[in-house]
């Protein structure tokens, strides 16, 4: 057994975890008799960081990658794959079967990023992977599962002889990610509520999530995730703020510091925020600019954000 690349619970030692911050989601390393395969690849900002780190990796177990896997694509578990695709020769590329033909086709419109005013380089998705599909990974048989909820067409991976879930946004060591469909209209709380009824019957022992470190503690984030999941499904309002507050902050982490107007203009064009001001009792939040500027202040009380008298917004 070996330790994650930072810190946390042990995990065997043909999976080898890159734990990052939340602007990239977690990346993990499977080797085994058949090769090399990443699942999930960060944000683009950060795919230098992880090109050196997969670099280290590779060599120190002698291996080449052969496989990247997303887990759904948001732009912060496959904003590397463009670097690694340049990188690296005879790389495939599955992407989730519901997103197959919009990546692709590279449809803006369809896949996410415009959506939420994220970045993410053109990549080539060589295959589709479906619920259903079993793959050697590592030293192990994996399931794909479906795992609809915070990104409908999500899939999860999980290897039943160790009971390893490799859970990607549909569970964390604590709370719950944004749950996106609700944000088009589309039903995202009862999906969310039965994939993690699917987590509690698969009975994992050890859970590689997304974002945080991997935990054993499943009956306790399972818990916390429905409590968050329940409250958000009863008061949509106060999920539509909580979700603008995510896509804020994820900018602001990348931005470090922007002037606040540079942050009002940004937002005005990013279609998913315009969507969450309405979600959020448009009448009562006032016209988008105050809604935005109650945003940044939400954030500033959680102490997520500062801003100062010259007008800026700073990440904290
Ligand atoms: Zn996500």
């Amino acid at each position: 057994m070996r330790r994650t690349a930072t810190r946390a619970c042990t995990v065997p030692e043909d999976i080898t975890v890159f734990e990052r911050g939340w602007l990239s989601a977690n990346c993990v390393l499977l080797t085994g008799p058949h090769g090399a395969t990443l699942v999930d690849t960060g944000y683009a900002s950060d795919a230098n960081a992880t090109q050196a780190w997969l670099t280290r990796a590779l060599q120190a177990q002698g291996h080449t990658l052969r496989r990247i896997l997303n887990t759904h694509l948001h732009s912060d578990h496959c904003g590397g794959n463009a670097l690694l695709q340049a990188h690296m020769a005879d790389l495939e590329t599955l992407v989730p079967a519901d997103n197959y033909t919009a990546a692709r086709a590279w449809d803006e419109e369809a896949l996410s990023f415009r959506r939420t005013g994220q970045h993410c380089p053109r990549f080539v998705a060589d295959g589709a992977l479906q619920a259903g599909d079993r793959l050697t990974l590592g030293s192990g048989s994996w399931q794909v599962l479906a795992a609809p909820g915070h990104d409908n067409a999500m899939l999860m991976l999980f290897e039943p002889t160790r009971r390893i879930l490799i859970s990607a946004d549909a569970l964390w060591p604590n709370g719950i990610g944004v749950i996106f469909p609700e944000i088009e209209g589309v039903a995202g709380f009862a999906p969310m509520a039965q994939t993690l009824s699917l987590i509690e019957q698969l009975q994992p022992r050890l859970v590689i999530p997304g974002h945080g470190s991997p935990f054993t503690d499943v009956p306790a984030a399972l818990a916390a995730a429905r409590r968050r999941l329940e409250h958000f499904a009863r008061h949509p309002q106060r999920h539509a703020h909580f979700a603008a507050k995510v896509l804020v902050k994820f900018r602001l982490i990348e931005w470090r510091r922007i002037q606040r107007s540079a942050l009002h203009d940004w937002a005005q064009q990013i279609p998913y925020l315009r969507r969450l001001h309405v979600l959020e009792a448009a009448d009562a939040a006032g016209p988008f600019h105050t809604w935005l500027d109650g945003i940044i202040d939400a954030l500033v009380r959680a102490g997520a954000a500062t801003t100062d008298s010259d007008g800026w917004v700073l990440d904290q």
